[in-house]
């Protein structure tokens, strides 16, 4: 393993509270959550925040369409949120922070690139110049304009400096929440968000007049994949203009949850979600194994019979841990962490955990013989406290 630097810094795009927490959420959320326990293992002090897009497009047609008022709806969702992360046993962030509730930080950043020369206004719109960070667009232009347009964007708006300039501030809209501004009454566009939230909450308050030198504002910023363009695109280049580094070392994206061969999507109307399988009495551990055993990246799909292999595996484990007397290897443990280390392997590391938890439900000579197969080292009896430990701590499975 690498140096532990002791302090590491990680950011995750939150929901937008209006349809949480389908699978494809709760996928993303548990592979940060993995990574978040992982450094903590390797001894690192994490620092996690999180947004939660409470004002929005798709929130406020949700509520428009429902005829809720959007901040009923918004925090109903949020509290829904929450207890299904509670349920999955997902690491709380240390910051979890409602956009709407950083409208004067949001106001100030804009002011700031006002200053810089980064903006331009459309009939009281406010857009970011972004030109001069195309260099770094994830893929080709042409399929850029129309994930943007598709993705919230409005690339054929007349008066553009460049069709993907992104809005920073919308001047109110009749019957549509506002705040008043030196930039006009109107809210914030999306990506400007993320970027001062993770800028406010892991580098400091003053991240404006902070001169600190270091690679990158962030040790990480994560999210699904289909935020690749334009939201992190976006709010890294936003975070850029701000502080004049780059804004996050490294990314990491996670796949799509798919559904019996489909894709999961709202306008396909099949969402599955957590509350919904909770509540049928499905056990959050076997839920959370069945999400969490594919690796991060990989589009994966959801099925019944995933979810019924992920309870046998459970069940194996748990009846291995409740023995008075388990044998192990005596690098068990480390090659657990290991095999996880390396390029974030779940899929792998609960492969060994599993034919571990077999084993042990063997005869001696048996589990012996099958174990010292494992390459884990010398084998002999423990009591399982340990194990089950730090299965807890690196899986987040409570077994
Ligand atoms: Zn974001």
């Amino acid at each position: 393993m690498t140096d532990v630097s002791s302090d590491w810094r990680m950011y995750v795009c939150g929901i937008t509270p209006y349809d949480a927490t389908h699978l494809g959420h709760a996928a993303t959320y548990l592979n940060f959550d993995l990574i978040n326990r992982y450094q903590k293992l390797r001894g690192a002090t994490v620092h996690f925040s999180e947004n939660i897009t409470d004002i929005d497009d798709p929130l406020l047609e949700r509520a428009n369409r429902d005829g809720q008022e959007w901040k009923t709806l918004a925090d109903d969702q949020i509290d829904l949120f929450a207890r299904d992360m509670q349920g999955l046993r997902v690491l709380p962030p240390e910051h979890f922070v409602p956009v709407t509730e950083t409208i004067p930080q949001l106001i100030s950043a804009l002011e700031a690139l006002v200053a810089k020369g980064y903006t331009y206004k459309i009939d009281g719109d406010l857009y970011f110049k972004i030109t001069p960070f195309l260099d770094s667009l994830p893929l080709a232009l042409e399929d850029a304009l129309k994930i943007f347009s598709e993705r919230g964007g409005d690339p054929d708006r007349i008066g553009k400096e460049n069709p993907l300039d992104p809005l920073l501030w919308l001047a109110n809209r009749p019957g549509e929440p506002g705040w008043p501004s030196s930039l006009g009454h109107g809210r914030p566009g999306w990506h400007i968000e993320c970027s001062v939230i993770a800028l406010m909450t892991l580098v400091g308050e003053d991240y404006l007049s902070l001169h600190e030198k270091r690679a990158a504002s962030l040790d990480l910023q994560g999210g699904g994949s289909d935020l690749i363009f334009p939201h992190h695109f976006m709010s890294a280049a936003l975070g850029k203009a701000l502080v004049g580094i780059d804004f996050a070392s490294a990314y990491i994206h996670t796949g799509m949850v798919g559904l019996d061969g489909e894709k999961m999507s709202k306008s396909k109307g099949n969402l599955v979600f957590v509350s919904k399988l909770l509540a049928q009495g499905i056990d959050p551990m076997a839920l959370r194994y069945a999400l969490i055993n594919s690796n991060f990246n990989e589009d994966r799909m959801w099925s019944k019979v995933i979810l019924e292999d992920a309870e046998i595996k459970v069940a194996n484990l748990r009846s291995t841990l409740s023995k008075v007397e388990v044998f192990t290897g005596s690098n068990f443990l480390n090659h657990l962490l290991l095999k996880y280390s390396h390029g974030l392997d779940t899929k792998g590391a609960l492969e060994i955990l599993e034919k571990w938890a077999l084993a042990n439900l063997l005869s001696e000579e048996l589990a012996i013989e099958e174990l010292s197969k494992l390459d884990i080292g010398e084998i002999s009896n423990a009591s399982p406290g340990e194990i089950s430990r730090f299965i807890d701590s690196l899986f987040g499975l409570a077994l």
